[in-house]
């Protein structure tokens, strides 16, 4: 399996009247072709900020202000404007959670499929309407000669979803990036999409980056898994492995806190405390003020980065080797 996208160090900040928010700092990861890498956290840890950074979308007051980005080889920080253009929509693609604001609601969907096959694959109106419908039928529509010529607000929030997913795969992207693209879905809806996306996958060989801050996603969805934390990657490791042996404190506190329908618990056992504020982070570990097992050194310094095994790193003092950061 290729690595289709190589980002290291990535660093993506937002300078403010308040303040600079880290948003992503300091990030590192790979994507695999034909692989779903799932990106897990709360809201405001970063995870759609790294997503934006990947499509150079990022705009003032925030900035990436260091490291690297590489899409097939090719380097996508401070990359020219229109060979992004190119790449955005052709070969990496996006679909959002919420697809009523990023479908144009006075558009036919046909319209608005066709507008990026015209755009990025030089077709003609006729062919690109015709391939409209085979995307539809594709992302299982149902009478997709007649959707297609409907408005948005003339469809479910299911079939919204699948026509965003139709107009994401229309240019064959070698990434998709589905930023909690089922959480305005009911539970049977959303299981409908997952398992389409899944299925696309196989057909297509696509990598996804799944964002979402919902573990059952991940555990459906993706092969390996990097949660965050106020910008930060805490833990990295293949998905069975994150779920069978969590290394981080958080990962353990967010494991913890799925509810377990089997014992019927009626609370959810969720981690103390709240994630801090981006303007006055903690100077050691940022998630010690939320952790049972701080020790002094977590007041005091950042932890780096340790290897569990080759594919598991965790950041967190407990698995400093020689205790050598201490
Ligand atoms: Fe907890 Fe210390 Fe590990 Fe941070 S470094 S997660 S405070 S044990
Ligand atoms: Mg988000």
């Amino acid at each position: 399996m290729k690595n289709i996208l190589e980002v290291k160090d990535l660093a993506t900040y937002f300078f403010t009247d308040k303040g600079t928010v880290k948003a992503v700092d300091g990030v590192s990861y790979t994507m695999r072709e034909g692989q779903t890498l799932g990106i897990v956290g709360e809201s405001g840890c970063g995870k759609s900020i790294n997503a934006m950074s990947i499509l150079n979308l990022i705009e003032r007051p925030g900035k990436i202000v260091s490291g690297s980005i590489k899409f097939n080889g090719e380097e996508l920080v401070g990359v020219d404007p229109a060979k992004m253009r190119h790449y955005r929509g052709n070969e990496i693609s996006m679909i959002f959670q919420e697809p009523m604001t990023s479908l144009n609601p006075v558009f036919r969907i046909r319209d608005q499929i066709s507008e990026s096959l015209m755009l990025h694959q030089n077709m003609k109106k006729e062919e690109a309407y015709e391939k409209s419908v085979e995307l539809l039928k594709l992302v299982g529509i149902p009478r997709a000669e007649k959707v297609a010529t409907d408005y948005p607000h003339q469809l479910s929030g299911g079939m919204r979803q699948r026509v965003m997913i139709a107009m994401a795969l229309a240019c064959d992207p070698k990434i998709l990036i589905a930023d909690e693209p089922t959480t305005a879905l009911d539970v049977t809806i959303q299981a409908q999409i997952l398992s389409l996306m899944n299925d696309l996958q196989r057909e297509t060989n696509t990598a996804i980056m799944l964002i979402t801050h919902d573990l059952g996603v991940v555990a459906q969805m993706a092969h390996h898994v990097l949660v965050m934390y106020s910008g930060k990657v805490v833990e990295s490791a293949p998905v069975v492995e994150l779920f069978k042996n969590p290394k981080h404190p958080y990962t353990q506190g967010l494991l913890a806190s799925i509810p377990d329908l089997k014992e019927e618990k009626s609370r959810l056992n969720s981690i103390d405390g709240v994630v801090p504020n981006p303007f006055e982070l903690p100077e050691g570990c940022y998630f010690a003020p939320r952790c049972k097992h701080a020790m002094d050194i977590c007041l005091k310094k950042q932890p780096s980065t340790y290897d569990i095994n080759s594919e598991h790193t965790a950041s967190c003092f407990l698995y400093s080797k020689e205790g050598g950061d201490m």
